[in-house]
This record gives structure tokens, sequence and C-alpha cells, in this order.
């Protein structure tokens, strides 16, 4: 063994000892070693074994334009050098402001006002916050629920992971659950031999009792992603979010997309909320993408009108105190506006909406396959679900680990799957070509059927 292989096997090591992981399997703490990757370019990253992978999940469904973009390292480097820090509690800077103004640009309506963040979760925290803020001020302190989805994700502080709809996101966690209620999936699976329309009709109304059984005076939020990411790619019967916009706004309840995943391109927009699934939000939260993963940011956009409610002579003396230490942060913010430049350059709207359909054409190759019971997709984000009987609708304990089998088969020639349980998501860097696309449902294939 050479000197850099010996060198990888001791960083693993050291990985194993003190690396604590955002899911550790407590019983096997320590013993579980994790692919260490020593350097990414393009579409691909390449481990420190040597072992090069596309990456199927784009990271955690961040790294848009592709690794090793030289524009971002150098306007990090640049701003580091410039103005590497400042609170945003007294001052701010350039980075931020501008970053604000062409987010601004981006966002449907009047959402035209940018809190910065660390991240998606600090993100949807904050939202949550403001809306708190906003009904005390308005002296309404009995309106306070949060409406969520069951298979919704929303992020891991204590709050926002009270709001995942998700039960793998809970055991062993004592999360305040009062405030916060869950209603169905729109996933047309669970449809029942519904119609999209019945089932519509059926989701609807279910969200309309639900308000008329909690009252809609106690109800502060409808918190929801386009598409619901991390449960599957699940894609909502078309008319669902401007169907549940309208209650919010006959009942005064703050309508809150989370972006995290969808903003940025992923589905072929800056923002997917209006263009693609036809709702102008009261507040969107966005993350991952705005930098494509080079650096942490987060933030959410505010409608003008709420703020209107809650500002001025309306404000009644009111600070609305919600800050980190990072938000606004400008090697962040600068790393931002480098990234939106190469999108924009690049076209890369345009080019994700172009490979959306081949991409999609190519996941549903795979329907026939054994295991395949659904393929779904929108822009560059698709699942695969994998169950051992493709006539059942929910997954058991057995089809859970389908996904790891394929992922580590996956591993081996070349593709990193990063299932989720029995659903094999992929949602590439959005650089990717069409032949790449090829490329890796073709080894998703070779996957599924060694695993079958
Ligand atoms: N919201 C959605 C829809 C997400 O998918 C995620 C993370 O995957 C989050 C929020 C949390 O973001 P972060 O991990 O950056 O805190």
């Amino acid at each position: 063994m050479h000197g850099a292989q010996l060198d990888a096997i001791e960083r693993e090591a050291d990985a194993r000892r003190h690396l604590l992981s955002p899911a550790e399997e407590m019983a096997k703490l320590g013993e579980e070693s994790r692919p260490l990757l020593a350097y990414g370019e393009g579409i691909y990253v390449v481990d420190t074994r040597g072992r090069r992978l596309i990456d199927g999940p784009a990271g955690m469904w961040c790294t848009q334009v592709g690794y090793a973009r030289q524009e971002i390292a150098d306007a990090i480097a640049a701003q580091a050098m410039k103005l590497s820090y400042n609170s945003p509690w007294y001052t701010t800077n350039s980075p931020a402001a501008e970053l604000a103004a062409r987010i601004a640009e981006m966002t449907p309506g009047d959402l035209n006002r940018i809190f910065f963040t660390t991240g998606g979760s600090t993100a949807v925290d904050s939202a949550l916050r403001f809306t708190e803020f906003y009904n005390n001020v308005l002296g309404r302190p009995d309106k306070k629920r949060i409406i969520v989805r069951k298979d919704g994700y929303h992020g891991s502080t204590n709050l926002t992971a009270a709001c995942s709809g998700r039960a793998g996101n809970w055991p062993n966690f004592d999360i305040e659950q009062d405030r916060i209620v869950f209603i169905s999936s729109p996933n047309m699976r669970l449809a029942d031999g519904k119609s999209e329309t019945e089932f519509l009709d059926h989701l609807v109304a279910e969200f309309q009792q639900t308000l008329e059984e909690l009252g809609a005076d106690t109800v502060a939020a409808f918190l929801a992603e386009p598409l619901l990411a991390s449960g599957g790619v699940i894609i909502p019967p078309k008319g669902y979010h401007a169907r549940i916009k309208a209650l919010c706004e006959q009942h005064d309840i703050v309508y809150i997309s989370d972006e995290v995943v969808t903003a940025f391109g992923r589905c072929g927009e800056w923002f997917a909320s209006e263009k693609m699934f036809g709702v102008v939000p009261d507040i969107i939260t966005f993350a991952k993408g705005v930098t494509s993963g080079y650096v942490p940011l987060g933030g959410l956009a505010i409608s003008e009108k709420l703020l209107a409610r809650v500002s001025g002579e309306n404000a009644k003396g009111s600070y609305f105190t919600n800050g980190y230490t990072y938000t606004g942060h400008p090697v962040s913010c600068a790393a931002a506006l480098a990234n939106i430049a190469i999108m924009e350059k690049s076209n890369l709207l345009d080019h994700v909406r172009a490979m959306s359909e081949h991409f999609a054409a190519g996941l549903r190759s795979l329907a026939d396959l054994p295991l395949v019971a659904d393929v779904r997709s929108n822009g560059l984000v698709g699942c695969v679900e994998c169950l051992a009987d493709k006539t059942h609708v929910v997954a058991d304990d057995f089809d859970r680990k389908i996904g790891a089998r394929i992922d580590a088969i996956c591993f081996d020639l070349g593709l990193i799957v990063r299932p989720i349980g029995h659903m094999c998501v992929l949602s590439p860097p959005l650089i990717i070509t069409r032949e790449e696309i090829d490329r890796m449902i073709s080894i998703l294939r070779q996957g599924i059927l060694q695993a079958a």
C-alpha cells in the first residue's frame, strides 16, 4: 500500500472515532465507515480510495452548478480578504444587500423582503417565528397552530423537526407536538382509486374540515414544500396549492412555501411555487442551491402585504428579534452571487427545462423492472419507488432495506444514489448532460436488476 492509501485509511479511522453523523446507528457507533470524499469535479466526486462517482443526489440536493467552479472559489477568497465578517445586528454588507435585491427580483408577487439564515432549517424556523411574532403583534395570541403534511420534511431544529411528517425523524426526541397538526400527504399513490380531481377535492375537504375542527382562529400557518422532496418526490394533484392557498387567504392563515429543495433551478425556475405549482405564497424559504452548497446559506422572502400589517404605524413599538451571528454572512452572500452569475451566464434554467423530459423518460424506462413500483419526477428531481411486491402501496420493513442494496451496487458501478428507505431519489447537479443522464439511468438499471 502506498502513502496516499494509508493516509486515507487512517483518516477513515479518525472519522469513525471522532465524528458523529446526522443519522448515527448508535448500536454501531464507531463501526460503520462512510466513504471519505477527497474532491469533486463537475457532476463527479472522487473518494480517497480513488473511486469516481456520479453525484446522483447533488450532495443533499444542493450542488446545482457542480464541483470545482473557479468563479465561486475566487468570489469566496476575494470576499474573505475584503471583509470576512460583519455583525448583522448593527451593520450590513454589500454582498448581502446585492443578493437580497437579486432574490427579491426572482421571487413571485410582492415577496420582496429577504432575511438570511445559515441554512434550510433556520430559514423555516425563522419563517415560523415570524408568523408567531406577526400574530402576537396583531393581538391574536391564540392563532398559533401550524398545519403540515405527513411525508413532509422541514429541517432539524426542534420546531422544524416537529413539523416534519416523516415518523423516522422523531424517535427518542421529546418534541412538543401540541401546536403542530398533520394532514394527509398529497400522494396520488394513496388516492385509493380516486381520480386526480377526486383526490384533490378530498384533500381540500380534509383541510377545510381540519380548520373547522381546530377553529381557524387558532391556525397561524400552513407550511408545505411545493413537492415533497425527502418524502419521495411526491407531486401533489394539479391545483392543490392554489386551492389550499385560497382557504388560507379566507381564514387569514400564513401560507409558507418551503422551497429549500425546489428553488434555484431544481424544477427549472428560480422559485417553483408560482410558475410550476400555481401559487404565490406569503413566505418562501430557500437554502441549498442558493450557493450550490459551496458555503452554508439560507433565507426567507416575506411578502410586503404581511410586513405592512406589523410595521410602521402598525408595529406598536415591537421588535422582530430573530437573528444569527452569521445572518447575511458576506462570504456566503458573495458565493451566492457568483453561483447565480454562473447559472445566468450558462442559461442553466433553460438547460434544466431541456433536460427534464429526457430525465423523466429515463426514469420511465425503469418502470418495467422488477421491484419498481412507481417513478415520478419534476425538473431534475425524481424518485424510483421500489417494493418487493409491486401491488403493495406502502413499504414494509423488508422494502425499506431495498434502497441500501441498490445504493451499494450502484456505488461499485460509479453512482451515488442516496436512497431514502425503499426510494431511490435522484437530483443530480443541474449541469448534467444528456449523456450523463443516460449513464446515471443505466447504472441505476443495473443496480435494480442486481438487487432484485
Ligand atoms: N426544508 C426542506 C424541504 C429540506 O429538504 C431540508 C433539508 O433537506 C430542510 C428544510 C433543512 O435544510 P438544512 O438541512 O439546510 O437545515
